[in-house]
Order: structure tokens, then sequence, then C-alpha cells
């Protein structure tokens, strides 16, 4: 594998600033961007989801890498605007926005506010009338079908998240007639973590269907369409990344197609994606603190575990625990014999599980394991307060002229 994620960077990081802790390779992000851009041409803008990792520092840096940002919460609002974001590159989505947060977000003047529900567009009406103002927003459409292949599903079934396709009709226009807001787009984001070039294909498919559909019969202009992209990421041993090409030869004819048409000539087509940018960008570090053989089963305790890496351990939306790839980071000494291990973290519960049979060149006390794929849903989807060990550091690395700069941009 070429590699930014360096083995030598990460061996003097962890003996210098020690363990546990994420490392996050910056270059490996603007690299990931631009596999986005280049793939589809140019034709899509880049929104990234803060909750995938919401590091402040992280997310100063892609000021000048994404075009936008989504937030879920006021307190993503507060982080985005505290990392220099302008309020109108922002948009918020989240099924469950309260009354204090619709007035937050309109009084920072955020440029968009995703509609999840036909009382929440009642509520925001009435915030945006206190305010004086019409507040730009967008509709997220529930899709009646997700296609086979996604890990995760939003859509499809019975869902908090949007407006279900089957009433959106009804919906769009109570929406127009509430005088406060200003519907500007469309918004679909109904499953993740999909590595299967056909099914996103077509699931993008259904997006554009029911974008032209709606905008058809509303007599829409949309100043933007969202497509939440679903893009999957290796996690496990045997995946392996996606081919953005093989997606966009089948969407870039329609994509133009829909962008031909005088109603689209003004609409901005936005990818709105999260661990596609920021997961294959990051690693957890942690070391090997006592081995033990318990009924024949190398054992590596380790430093960290789930406190710190929950999805690692196989407990964020897995049903079964798979190993996660990972490496050994410390040199073996020559012929180390790759023998099984199971690591763990140090938590005092069974369920506190990095990998089982796991092959590694000779494991030590002292080595260090680097754990792929942790740029997204690492740090912050994890319950660090479990069992009060110290929360992970963590580390930005940038490489200029074949130098590695390393940060620490540790929040907790
Ligand atoms: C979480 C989320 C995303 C990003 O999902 P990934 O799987 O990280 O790409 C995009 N859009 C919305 C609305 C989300 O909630």
């Amino acid at each position: 594998m070429t590699d930014t994620i360096a083995q030598d960077v990460l061996q003097s990081l962890a003996e210098e600033n020690g363990t546990p802790c994420y490392v996050y390779f910056i270059d490996v992000v603007m690299r990931q961007a631009e596999l986005l851009r280049e793939a589809f041409g140019r034709r899509f803008k880049i929104s990234y989801a803060v909750k995938a990792n919401p590091n402040s520092a992280l997310i100063q840096r892609l000021r000048n890498t994404v075009d936008a940002l989504d937030v879920s919460s006021t307190g993503e609002l507060r982080r985005a605007l505290g990392a220099g974001w302008a309020p109108d590159r922002i948009s918020f989505t989240g099924p469950g926005k309260q009354a204090s947060e619709l007035i937050e977000a309109v009084g920072a003047g955020i440029g968009s506010i995703v509609i999840e529900s036909m009382a929440e567009a009642r509520a925001l009406d009435g915030v945006a009338a206190q305010a004086g103002t019409k507040q730009p927003i967008m509709v997220r459409i529930a899709p009646a079908a997700v296609p086979r292949g996604f890990g995760v599903r939003m859509a499809g079934r019975p869902s908090q998240f949007g407006i279900d396709e089957e009433q959106i009709d009804e919906a769009v226009d109570k929406i127009r007639s509430l005088e406060h807001l200003d519907l500007r787009g469309l918004h679909i984001f109904s499953g993740t973590q999909c590595l299967n070039e056909q099914s996103i294909a077509e699931n993008l498919e259904i997006f554009i269907g029911l974008f032209q559909r709606i905008s058809n019969d509303h007599d829409l202009s949309p100043q933007k369409l969202v497509f939440g992209s679903g893009f999957g990421i290796p996690y496990y041993e045997a995946d392996r990344s996606l081919g953005l090409r093989a997606i966009a030869g089948r969407i870039v004819p329609q994509l133009d197609r829909l962008k031909s048409q005088t109603r689209f000539g003004q609409t901005a087509l936005v990818l709105e994606l999260g661990r596609f940018l920021v997961g294959p960008a990051g690693v957890y570090l942690t070391r090997v603190i006592n081995m033990k053989r318990s009924r024949g089963v190398n054992i590596g305790v380790c430093d960290g575990g789930m406190n710190h890496h929950l999805a690692a351990c196989g407990h964020l939306g897995s049903v079964i625990h798979r190993n996660f790839q990972m490496f050994k980071v410390t040199p073996s000494v020559r012929d180390a014999e790759t023998a099984p291990y199971d690591l763990v973290g140090p938590l005092c519960t069974s369920i506190d599980t990095l990998a089982r049979n796991v092959a590694m060149p000779g494991l030590e006390v002292g080595d260090v394991i680097a754990i792929r794929s942790s740029g997204a849903y690492g740090l912050t989807a994890s319950p660090i307060h479990f069992i009060s060990h110290n929360p992970p550091k963590e580390y930005l690395v940038s490489l200029h002229d074949g130098q590695s700069r390393v940060e620490d941009i540790s929040e907790y």
C-alpha cells in the first residue's frame, strides 16, 4: 500500500508523546477530497458531516479543503463557527432539533436548516418569524427504498429521518406556504458504509429520480441538491477501497442530463459525507502493557480499548466482532515468528476486545499497535468516561517536503 500513514512517524510519535492516542494525517483527508472531486469531474461540491470527527483543529483545516459543513447539533455549530467557518457555509440536520437550537442556528445566520418533519417546519417558521427573518431551508426526503449493500440504513422503512417519500408532495406544498421559510433545496441521506459500487450508483439514481420528480411536480428550481453519499471505507481485513470511477461511470451521464435542464442550471450538486474523508486518515495507537497466555491463547492487554475506540471493539452498529485492519508499529526483531493474538483493552469488562486471533510478528510488552480507519467515529463515538481512564490524546500530522509536523490537537 502506498501509504501516507508512515510507520516511522507513528513510531516516533508513540515514543515521544506516548500512548494511547489518535493520529490524523491531514494529507490523507486532502487526498480523499481530491479523489472525490476528480472521480466526478468536479461536478460535486463536498460537504463534510462534522459528527464523523468534530475535532476543532481538524475542521479548521477543512476550511480550504471542502465547500461546506453539515452539523447535527448546536454544539457542532459552535465548533464550526469557532473554527472560523462562515455561517452561510453550514447546514444543520438532525431529527431532534430543539427550539433553543433552532433559535441559536437562525440567530447565527446559518446557511440552511434541513427539515426532517412537518412539526419541525412549523416550529422553525415560528422561530424565524420571531427573529424577523426568512430562513433558508432544505427538505430531507426519506426514500421508500434503499438498495442492498448499505451497512447502515436510514430509510426504506419506518425512520425518524426526513419526510417519507410517500408524504413528500403534501409536505412540500405545506412548507412552501409557511411565510418565514425559504425552500432552497432537497436533501437525501438514506444509508451509509456501502462498499458496493453498483449499490451506491443505484442509490444515487434513486436520489436523482426523486429530485427530478419532486422539482418537476412542484416547479422548483433548487439552489442545492444534497446527495448523502453513503460511501464506505475499508475497515476489516477483507475490505477494499471503493471504486469511485465505477460509480461515476454510471452516475455522471445522469447528473449531466439533470444539469442540462433550465430548472437545474444554477443548482449546486453536493456530496455530503464524513467517514470517507476522515476515516482513512486516522489511526488509533495503543501499547501492549501486559502479555499473558490463557488456555492456549496469547493475550495482549493494551493501554486503551473500547473506552477510546468503541467501533474497533465491534460495538458501534456492528453485530459481530471483526478485526479492524491493524499493524504493529514497533519494529520486530529479525525472524520474529508471526503468531495469533487476542488484543484487549484495560477495562474490567469482557466486551473490551480490540482484536481476536490477529496475526502479529512476536508481540511483546511495550509494542505499539496501530488500528487503521480510525479517523471517523472514533474518540467522540466512544464511552471515554467508562471506568475513568485518561482519555486518548489527539495529534494532527502534516507532511511538508518529506518532513512530518506533529501538533497536539487534544480536546479531552
Ligand atoms: C452522519 C451523516 C453523514 C455522514 O455519514 P458518513 O457515513 O460518515 O459518510 C452525512 N449526512 C448526514 C445528514 C449525516 O447525519
